[in-house]
């Protein structure tokens, strides 16, 4: 399958880019229909500077989000289990030449320590990191076992109810046994869709390979994994030449699969640990609201993933914007959650706060947290997800689900003062439900309260 050869020509999206012309109003109107934006489109809203438009831009972002995914943002933990790596990524604290940190892969009793400690912190979701060891094998078949410890580890009333997997590029059978894992997503980051800069900050190891990578979602989907996450890491190379080869690898599964992907995320580049790489490409807050703002009206049914990397401040901004996955109390190395000296992360982290913290959080912006898992477990994913959502029809199971999964989480895991905002929240946002969602979730908040677990449709 070579689909890379036309999908990311160079010359095409930078003539995109430089011949954009078109009133940027009209092209916010077109978002408003919620049917998505084309690359001419969208570089009209990229190319745009004046501080008007951009608020604008930003209204029309914020009315998309609500219109969609309602008041929800749903949580989640990375788990990083392994940073043995035999890639050199210049940007990356795991690169192998890298002897400032300590290497480890945690066995199965250390995994299930760290999965303990995320259920009782609440969380029911996991993202599954590891570096790119050798032998491939036998790294494939770690990843295989890992998600087995972490289906089977509970802890009290929880346990972790989907896992999904940022792994290194697989074959389609790996992918196809990756699924019969019982994986939600597949998530892969092209990191940039730019060749030269890829050749440039992949210095070795089997990462080198553009196309292998580009091509993975295809496999993936090929394998039969519905949903696929997917991502540049906003900083190695212009952040618009990032966006619209985004857009164009989202065209590419959309033509192959007739589905494109059912995350992007927004990883920015920050500082890591014994690595030597001068970014030229930052991408200023400024900016990086901006992209997020478009990338929502652009694809408007794609959920969008904000990590710990962003500080405090700077995730509410994108919350309201347009992010519908959010990572909480995140620890970017093995070991990292339940052990008192870890070794070092992966890059640096801009929000430390405990997950209580950051639900608090949530809760006074009006947003309500949600642990929610159920299309994955029912199935819902792929192109059933997105024929769901495309009409708005996903508020009508997510907003209960999304009531009763953080009833869960107020009574067995947070604290008093967290407790009492998030059933105001709740108390509250059952009043601006349409009926029948209103009613669906008052049913299934009696069933939680009088003690039952996992209440979903
Ligand atoms: N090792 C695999 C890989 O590279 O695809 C799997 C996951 S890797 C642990 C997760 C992601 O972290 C990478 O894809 C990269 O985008 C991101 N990352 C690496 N170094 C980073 C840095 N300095 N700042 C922010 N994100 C970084
Ligand atoms: Fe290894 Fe992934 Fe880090 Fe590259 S980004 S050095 S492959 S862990």
């Amino acid at each position: 399958m070579t689909p890379t050869i036309e999908m990311f020509d160079e010359a095409v999206i930078r003539r995109t880019l430089e011949t954009a012309r078109g009133d940027a109003r009209e092209v916010l109107a077109k978002a408003r229909e919620l049917r998505g934006l084309d690359p001419e489109d969208v570089a009209v809203l990229m190319a745009s500077e004046d501080p008007e438009v951009r608020e604008e831009l930003f209204a029309t972002a914020r009315w998309a989000k609500e219109e969609i995914y309602g008041k929800r943002l749903v949580l989640f933990a990375p788990l990083y289990v392994s940073n043995l790596c035999t890639n050199e990524c210049v940007y990356c604290g795991f690169r192998s030449r890298n002897k400032d940190v300590r290497r480890r892969a945690l066995n199965q009793q250390e995994i299930a320590a760290e999965v303990k400690v995320l259920v009782e912190q609440g969380h029911k979701r996991i993202l599954l990191l590891t570096g790119e060891a050798f032998p491939r094998e036998r790294s494939f078949e770690y990843v295989l076992e890992t998600i087995r410890t972490i289906y089977a580890t509970r802890s009290g009333n929880g346990e972790i109810r989907i896992v999904n997997v940022n792994v290194a590029p697989l074959r389609v059978e790996q992918f196809r046994e990756l699924k019969g894992a019982g994986i939600g997503a597949y998530q892969l980051f092209q990191e940039t869709y730019h060749r030269p800069t890829y050749e440039a900050v992949h210095k070795s190891g089997p990462k080198r390979d553009f196309d292998w990578r580009v091509t993975a979602m295809h496999r993936a989907m090929e394998a039969g994994i519905g949903d696929v996450g997917i991502g540049p890491l906003f900083g190695l190379y212009d952040w618009r030449f990032e966006v619209l080869a985004m857009m164009e690898h989202i065209r590419s599964l959309e033509r192959e699969f007739g589905c494109g992907p059912h995350t992007i995320s927004v990883p920015r580049l920050e500082p890591a640990v014994g690595s030597p790489f001068q970014a030229q490409y930052l991408v200023s807050d400024d900016d990086f609201l901006k992209l997020i703002a478009i990338l929502r009206l652009a694809v408007p049914y794609t959920g969008m993933v904000m990590s710990t990397r962003e500080k405090p401040a700077l995730r509410r901004a994108t919350f309201q914007l347009g992010i519908s996955q959010t990572s909480a109390g995140s620890r970017v190395d093995p070991g990292g959650y339940g052990e008192e000296r870890p070794d070092g992360g992966q890059f640096q982290m801009g929000d430390h706060r405990p997950i209580d913290e950051v639900v608090r959080d949530i809760i006074s912006l009006g947003y309500m947290p949600s642990f929610c898992t159920a299309c994955y477990r029912l199935g819902r994913s792929g192109q059933d997800f997105m024929d769901l959502a495309k009409p708005g029809e996903i508020k009508y199971n997510c907003d209960p689900n999304a009531v009763s999964t953080f009833q869960e989480y107020l009574t067995d895991y947070a604290s008093p003062e967290t407790r009492a905002a998030g059933e105001a929240l709740i108390e509250r946002r059952l009043t601006e439900m349409e009926p029948a969602p209103a009613r669906t979730a008052a049913g299934f908040l009696r069933q939680v309260r009088s003690g039952k677990r996992d209440v979903f449709l």
